[in-house]
């Protein structure tokens, strides 16, 4: 079932914390209303601290759902803005590149994955095609699927910090006026201004996850209003007391004389790689898919920021390398070093004329190295990034068999 929420439609939390909707309509709406009512009053659960986790969607559409007879996989990938961009970029980055015939198609390749075809779309889109079982996978910030997946079981996060699209959903207040002296989730709520009658009204367009908060942080007398975009704008507007955002630099916020409140943080987000359950235990090939996916973007993320350095060192035996190596801060608790001989041949001899040292030195430590490598008599330093780390084991593999049972 899909759900709209029209503009001026109050969501209200009423005195005694029960969550109810309020629409000034007809009762054929109310009787969806209530279906919503039910559901949220349901749903306690939070799924965005673990590294991997299911979220449950208490009915919606997923009961519905069979796993269609097609042959390929599909991937869902956000289809504008910088989403879009650095989901390409990741999967460019893991030798994935996706080859879009025509740049206004919604259906493009991926090469290196045959079996799969991605499609484009709204990042709500790729969540509510995941639940129906039109998408099988999907890059999609976690913000959208704690939205928009409501809690439902179906959706799995295999994982759960692709590196990009960082925000974190909050409330803000105006920092002037009744507001002025107002720096707490607490404070907010017991300000005196807030009745049955006269709500704190918050703007938001996260309608599942604005009320969901307010109840389990105990908030009575609040009424939500949606609006698409321009959220900054009603408070000064007059339209709301508050608003509940995804906020990234907080420069927005500041440029419309808002700002956050302790204990207002209603999730942290960034990109996240999702699937259907359904479709990694019913569809063939996608739980293989999904394993070469997340192997790449591991590996690749892991290795992100990091750099191997080779050196040559004088020394009569490697063991004597390595223990001058290790005498270096920066450079010992690091795996390695990896020493090897370099030979040379001298009057027809073959003769071990140094050693050459490996290791693996993140971005911000990667100067000091350097000079501590020097410092006990290495030379000619090579530095090249790294593309993979690839473990003996992927934890999220792991962790992703355990969810589906397997
Ligand atoms: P900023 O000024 O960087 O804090 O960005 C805030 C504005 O950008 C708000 O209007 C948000 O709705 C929007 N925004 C921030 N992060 C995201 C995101 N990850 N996805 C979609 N919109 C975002």
């Amino acid at each position: 079932m899909s759900i709209s929420v029209p503009l001026n439609t109050t969501l209200q939390l009423s005195p005694s914390s029960s969550l109810s909707l309020f629409f000034p309509i007809s009762s054929s709406t109310a009787v969806s209303v209530c279906g919503i009512r039910r559901r949220c009053l349901r749903i306690v659960t939070s799924c965005v601290s673990s590294a991997q986790s299911s979220v449950k969607n208490n009915g919606a559409a997923t009961d519905s759902v069979s796993v269609v007879g097609r042959d390929l996989i599909r991937l869902g990938l956000p289809s504008k803005g910088r989403m879009a961009e650095d989901s390409l970029n990741l999967l460019k980055d893991c030798q994935l590149s996706v080859k879009q015939v025509n740049p206004r198609q919604y259906v493009a390749q991926i090469p290196q994955l045959p079996n799969t075809e991605v499609w484009f779309q709204r990042p709500k889109d790729i969540v509510r095609k995941l639940l129906s079982g039109d998408l099988d996978l999907g890059i999609v910030g976690l913000d959208i699927v704690n939205e928009f997946g409501q809690g439902d079981e179906d959706l799995i996060i295999v994982h759960d910090a692709l590196n990009f699209g960082d925000c974190h959903l909050s409330l803000a207040i105006p920092n002037y006026g009744i507001f002025e002296n107002i720096n707490s989730l607490k404070a907010l709520a017991e300000m005196p201004q807030w009745t049955e009658e006269r709500p704190l009204r918050v703007a938001t367009g996260f309608t599942y996850l604005g009320p969901k908060f307010m109840k389990e942080n105990g908030i009575k007398h609040v009424a939500f209003s949606t609006a698409d975009g321009a959220l900054e704008a009603a408070p000064a507007m007059g339209i709301a007391d508050a608003i509940l955002d995804l906020v990234s630099s907080g420069t927005t916020l500041k440029e419309n004389n808002l700002k956050e409140i302790e204990g207002g943080v209603v999730l942290e987000s960034q990109a996240a790689l999702v699937a259907s359950r359904r479709a990694l235990t019913e569809r063939k090939g996608a739980l293989e898919t999904v394993h070469e996916i997340l192997e790449r973007f591991e590996a690749h993320l892991k290795a992100d920021g990091q750099f191997t350095v080779v050196a040559n060192m004088r020394g009569t035996s490697a063991e004597e390398v390595a223990a001058l190596v290790q005498t270096q801060p920066s450079l010992t608790g690091l795996q390695g070093p990896t020493i090897s001989p370099v030979y040379c041949k001298r009057d027809g001899k073959v003769l071990i004329e140094y050693y050459a040292i490996v290791i693996c030195v993140p971005k911000k430590a990667l100067y000091k190295s350097v000079q501590q490598l020097r410092a006990v008599g290495g030379s000619g330093v090579l530095v090249s990034p790294l593309t993979y780390i690839f473990d003996e084991d992927t934890p999220r593999w792991s962790q992703l068999l355990r969810n589906l049972g397997l």
